[in-house]
């Protein structure tokens, strides 16, 4: 028998279980976008973003956050502080980096419309890092004209195909994070 609220082995978090499905029972974050009744998850859905926004609610389960948020992202946001993508509850950050196809294979296109250009923008990893950092925090804010959050983490957490990364591969992650930016600056 399978438990329909289990996704690649692990359990989906309380919160999400109000959410619409996939077909492969895979629950549809808040931030999907839909389109005639599909759900799309590489698009943002920039309705959601509003309400999120004003009524700080979790990226994934649209449920009120807390103190402390969870942010995901790859070495480089994980290096500056600057994360593209909205806060979560640790509880759906700690599912997402498991479950979500764009983390666990690493390939999935995914199209991001908050990016601009500017400085702050570029401390984001745009294309699919492969490795992804949890940042958990309680002090952040939003920088509009990049479209970024700006954090202090008290605490990171790291995953390679969606599960924790050893610290070897945290360290070169974070060696290539800190020389991609080190090159942007001159
Ligand atoms: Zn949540």
């Amino acid at each position: 028998m399978t438990d329909s609220n289990v996704i690649r082995g692990v359990k989906i978090p309380t919160r999400c279980l109000g959410l619409p499905r996939l077909s492969n029972g895979m629950p549809i974050p808040k931030f999907a976008s839909w389109k005639n009744g599909v759900a799309d998850l590489t698009t943002m859905n920039a309705e959601y973003a509003r309400h999120a926004m004003q009524f700080k609610t979790c990226w994934i389960c649209g449920q009120k956050l807390g103190r402390h948020c969870a942010f995901v992202g790859g070495p480089k946001s994980a290096h500056a502080g600057v994360y593209s993508d909205f806060p979560m509850h640790r509880e759906c950050a700690e599912f997402a980096v498991q479950v979500c196809p764009f983390i666990v294979y690493g390939s999935n296109y995914r199209k991001n419309p908050t990016l601009n250009t500017d400085d702050m923008a570029r401390m984001v990893d745009n294309d699919n890092p492969v490795i992804f950092c949890v940042s958990v925090a309680s002090r952040y804010r939003y920088e509009p004209s990049a479209g970024v959050f700006v954090i202090h983490p008290d605490e990171q957490l790291w995953f390679l195909h969606g599960k924790p990364a050893t610290p070897e591969q945290i360290a070169d992650a974070k060696n290539k994070a800190q020389a991609e930016i080190e090159s942007q600056k001159t």
